[in-house]
Parts: structure tokens; sequence; C-alpha cells
């Protein structure tokens, strides 16, 4: 379907987000999301995606959230839809679940057709799928049912004549499911009874399914509105009625996670956070990121550069940070150079991560220490033997001094060559500062000194009475020992520290600290 008036190769991608996990996207969508010149989201698509779009694309919240004022209405966005692809651009149209479910998907593309202009849709995984899944709930089984049926509960229930046929669904489907069914739950539930569905039917509403903030509840046709309303549950939520969902009581596992509901912030550079998210999201716990530190370049090159013009003089190179790593070799590139002007230095690294780091460029470790620390990587250079050896450490502007010196001590010459250097960033500190004062946070993790100062600085408190305060009821986890202590010298208390400074092991004690019977 090509646009014979536009020479450009502006086209629109109906992708479907899912139901708001952010791995619930299908590798076609994220494929697209890459690309996006232009992405036009929905308030059920959830941020958490926009991190796949390339940072120089132009965003539009649709929005549409039910009940609420919408911004912008559905011609609007047509319109802008169409617009944007007419001016050339690759435009992302992503909606919550499935964009063909209740999502208008139909009703965009017919405009996109109309206009003549080229589209491609990419189905995803409708929010019944999800709300089954993640609340035990499967939605068809052989023993209780074999159909199954997505149904509106938007309609008024004042409608003289329904498009419904009550009649016909109530009885005639196994497994019934309601979207934005929550406001006309009493009507939906007394039609189908009215029409002959056993009062006693069992009933499961599921709020934000596949997110950490996934709230359930479960009752029969008879009553399971009046739990609604006692639970305050709200929308976006799903009504899932029929005897399947009896089935819960037996296979609920995504609730059952050791860290469901946490609120857990999250306090490293934006490039080194994903670990330790992607760890706690499959414990369950609710991830927030705050970046406390941007990494940049320093502010002069000139140690690196000097040492790159006679880098076979160096015995040893150094790597103490994956950050070094990336900056070392773009600058190394950047001259022209590849790994091979390396080949007559010795690499240590100072732990698996930066090991296996290194070798993504190629380069096999000669030393690695048996304690993933600067202490554990100098008293393995001090036991080979470095007297008389050159050596260069690259690495941040700002770092503990322990390294250098110690191999100063046992008699080698160091060179620093600062390749990159940390720097504050106070993005998003008011939402920071808000979470805290609304006491929404369970446990704050720090992965070194420097998040611990920045994230203290970030919350601009006036003193540590008033940090304390700001703190009162919040677990804090730090990575080591050296990270303990910059907490505690801020007036905190740190509840959990792993044995080994590691990002699954601090994981690992987070889920005891939370699964062990005293909390
Ligand atoms: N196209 C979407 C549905 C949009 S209609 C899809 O395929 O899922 C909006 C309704 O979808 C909401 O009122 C709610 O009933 C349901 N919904 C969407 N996401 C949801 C979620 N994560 N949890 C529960 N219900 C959800």
């Amino acid at each position: 379907m090509s646009d014979k008036t536009n020479k450009k190769r502006g086209k629109a991608y109906l992708v479907g987000a899912g139901p708001g996990d952010p791995g619930l996207i299908t590798v076609r969508g994220k494929e697209i999301l890459e690309k996006a010149e232009v992405l036009i989201y929905d308030y059920l698509a959830g941020t958490k995606l926009l991190r796949h779009v390339p940072k120089d694309a132009e965003l539009i919240y649709a929005g549409k959230k039910g009940g609420v004022k919408h911004t912008h209405t559905q011609e609007e966005i047509n319109r802008m839809l169409v617009e944007k692809v007419k001016a050339g651009k690759r435009v992302v149209r992503l909606k919550g679940g499935d964009p063909f479910i209740f999502g208008r998907g139909g009703e965009e593309l017919e405009e996109l057709v109309a206009a003549g202009l080229s589209f491609e849709a990419v189905p995803g995984v409708t929010s019944a799928s999800a709300a089954a899944t993640f609340a035990g709930v499967p939605i068809t089984h052989r023993k209780f049912t074999s159909s199954v049926a997505f149904i509106t509960g938007h309609e008024d229930p004042n409608k003289k004549e329904s498009n419904i046929a009550w009649d016909k669904i109530s009885t005639g489907v196994g497994t019934l499911v309601f979207y934005m069914g929550i406001k006309n739950l009493e009507s939906i539930t007394a039609n189908l009874i009215k029409h002959g569905r056993d009062p006693k039917t069992p009933v499961a509403v599921v709020r934000w399914a596949s997110r950490p903030r996934q709230q359930s509840v479960v009752g029969t046709l008879d009553n399971i509105a009046k739990i609604v309303r006692e639970k305050g549950i709200k929308p976006p939520a799903l009504t899932i009625v029929g005897e399947v969902v009896s089935l819960r009581d037996t296979i609920n596992w995504y609730e059952e996670r050791p860290l469901f509901g946490k609120r857990v912030i999250i306090t490293r550079t934006r490039e080194q956070a994903s670990e330790l998210v992607a760890l706690l999201d499959e414990n369950g716990a609710d991830t927030y990121e705050h970046a406390t530190i941007a990494i940049q370049p320093p502010d002069s090159w000139e140690e690196l550069d000097a040492a790159l013009q006679d880098i076979s003089r160096f015995q040893w190179i150094l790597f103490t940070s994956i950050n070094a790593i990336s900056a070392f070799f773009d600058r190394l590139y950047s001259k022209g150079l590849d790994a091979r002007a390396l080949h007559a230095c010795k690499i240590a690294a100072v732990g698996k991560v930066t090991a296996d780091c290194l070798l993504e460029y190629g380069l096999k470790c000669d030393l690695l220490p048996e304690k993933y620390t600067g202490e554990g990587l100098a008293e393995a250079l001090e036991n080979v033997g470095v007297k008389g050896e050159k050596i260069l450490l690259p690495r941040a502007k700002k770092a503990r001094e322990v390294v250098p010196e110690r191999l100063r001590q046992a008699g080698a010459e160091v060179v620093i060559a600062p390749v990159y250097q940390n720097v504050p960033t106070a993005e998003n500190k008011e939402i920071l500062k808000a979470q805290l004062l609304d006491k929404q946070v369970d446990l704050v993790t720090f992965t070194s000194s420097s998040t611990v100062t920045n994230f203290v600085h970030m919350l601009e408190v006036a003193d540590k009475k008033e940090l304390q305060e700001l703190m009162e009821g919040v677990k804090i986890a730090a990575i080591g020992p050296i990270t303990a202590k910059t907490v505690v010298a801020n007036g905190l208390q740190v509840d959990i520290q792993p044995d080994t400074y590691t990002i699954p092991a601090m994981v690992d004690s987070i889920v005891s600290y939370y699964t062990s019977p005293k909390v």
C-alpha cells in the first residue's frame, strides 16, 4: 500500500503494547519502537516502553483515561496520525493490550486507508489474557469451559436496547471477560443472574494486570460488586466470570512472589540499573529508577591520549568498571586504533562483569582477582609482582585511590587516565521526594557511596533529622561495607547488606529479608 503522492517513506505502525509489563510487548513491536520518529501513546500503554524509543523521537501522549477528561479526542488522534505520516515520518501508534480489542485500532487504520497512507499492524497481549495469567485463572480449562467471550462493560446500563445478547451469553458461554466494566459491575452481574447464570458462579476482578501494583479480588456473581466497592478497586480492571476462577486457589503464582507489591527505589546510573531492576522485577518488586549519577566524558583526554601514543610501554592495563571499558575503547577507536593496539599489554579486570565486558571487545583477562574489589585486584597484582612495571589505569576522574597507592608501594609506575566522570543528576527529584513524603516507598537500594551522597543531595533536606523523617519506615539495602558506611554517615541505618558485593547477592539478601519470618 504505497502513497503515490508522497515521495517520502512516511508510514504508520499500529502496535499493541501488551498489558503493562514492558516484557510483554512482541519482538516486532519492540523493533518498531526502536526506529520510531514519532510516538503517539495511550494511558494504558505503559511508560516503561518509552525507553525503547530513540531519544530524539517526538513523543505525543494521547491520554484516554476512562472517566477522566480525554487529553485528545479520537478525531484529534486520527488527524495527528495522518498528518505525521504525510510529513514523511515513521509514526508509531502504541496502544495498551491489543489494538483491535476494544482499542479503536480499526478506526485509526480506516483513517489511514482513507488517506492513502501505508501502515503495518502488530497485535499485542490483550489484558484479558494477562489478567487471567497473572491472577492464576486459566481462561479456558478442559474441565470447566470450552468457550470464552470478551465483552465491553462500558455500555450505558440505561440504554433501551443493549448490543449485548445477555440472554445468550449468560448461559451460552463458559468464561466471560468484561473490559471497562467496573463502573457498571452491579448491572452486569444483575443482568447475568437475571438471564440464568448461577449467582454462585465465581468471579475475579483484576486491576492493573501484569504490573507490580496488580490487585485482584474474588467473589461470586451475587457479591462481587459489593466486594469491589468495599475494597475500593478502581479502573483499569477486568472482570472474569466463570468456573475457571476457582483454579486461582491452586495456580495463583504472580502475587505470591517474594517481593510482590514492594516498592523499591533504585539509585544507580541510568546505564547500569538494568541488571538490578530485572532481578528485582522477577521477584515481583515494583521498581522505580531514579538515576542519581550520569556518566559523562572527562574534562580532558590528555592522559589517555598520551598513553595511547605508545601503549606498548605498559605491561598492564587495569579495568575496574564497565564504564571505563566502553569509554576507553570509544577513545581508542576514535584514534583509528583497535584491540590489536593492546597486543603487548597484559590485562586485568576487577570482577566477572568487567571480565565479561572485555570479552565483548575480544579480550581475555590475564588476571582476575578472587575478591571482586579494588583491594582484591591490588592484592592479586602484588602477588604476581609488579616491581618496575608500568601500569595504565583508565577509570573515573574521581575514584578511590587504594589500587594506585598499593601498586605504587609495590614498586610499580601507575598512570591514571580519567576516561569518564560521574556527575550528579537530579532528574525527577520532585517525584522522588513526593514518593517518600507520601510514604509510597518500602526500600531504597544503594550500589555505591556516590549513589548515597547524590540521593541525599537530591532530596535537598536541611539536616539529618529531616532526612531521617523522610526515610522513616523505608528500609535500606547497601551493596557493601563502603556504601553502608556512607549510609550511616548520613544518619541512616542499613537494614540489608549482602556478604558478596554483587548485584545478584544483594537481591538475594533483599529476598531473604522480606521472606524471613520476622517481616
Ligand atoms: N486494547 C486493550 C483494551 C482497552 S479498553 C486490551 O487489549 O487490553 C480498556 C480496558 O481494558 C480497561 O478499562 C480495563 O478493563 C482493561 N485493561 C487494560 N489494561 C489492563 C490491565 N493492565 N489490567 C486490567 N485491565 C486492563
